[in-house]
């Protein structure tokens, strides 16, 4: 590996008032990729170049490439666009990491999934969905017996 070079070819300056911060003046960076004496290779907005500034197919790079690449510092890589193949997978979604569903806004009464609350007035019941036609039956008997009560007797 120490014949590993990596050229920062490109533009800085320094930060007036700030000592030795420079400061990255290129709009267009690009890094320069080499092994011993070989041929370098150039990444520059997401392309990889020969010497010649040709682009080189992926599949054409030598071995050492993406070994050498792997040593550019991840703000480098992003200044440049280069990724790495392992970085290239897209992030499997996840089952469990869904979006929550985005819970109402708090009703008045919390009513659990499979529950019907009962609307009634003065009625605070709760029931479960399948005894909803029942409950409110009741109510109708209910009222129907408020509403005309039976005189016993009555012919
Ligand atoms: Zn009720």
């Amino acid at each position: 590996m120490d014949s590993f070079q990596l050229h920062y070819v490109d533009h800085y300056e320094a930060v007036p008032g700030q000592g030795s911060q420079v400061r990255y003046t290129s709009k267009h960076p690009y890094v320069r990729i080499c092994q011993g004496s070989g041929p370098a290779i150039y990444v520059k907005e997401g392309v990889i170049c020969g010497e010649n500034g040709v682009p080189v197919d992926e599949r054409q790079l030598p071995p050492w490439f993406w070994d050498q690449a792997r040593h550019i510092s991840p703000a480098m890589r992003e200044q440049v666009k280069l990724v790495l193949p392992e970085e290239r997978e897209a992030p499997k979604p996840s089952k469990a990491k869904r979006t929550p569903v985005v819970a109402a806004p708090p009703a008045v009464k919390h009513v659990p999934e499979g529950y019907y609350a009962c609307v009634e007035p003065g009625c605070e019941d709760m029931v479960p969905m399948q005894r909803k036609g029942l409950h409110i039956a009741k109510h109708r008997r209910d009222a129907a017996a408020t509403a005309k009560p039976v005189v016993a007797g009555a012919i």
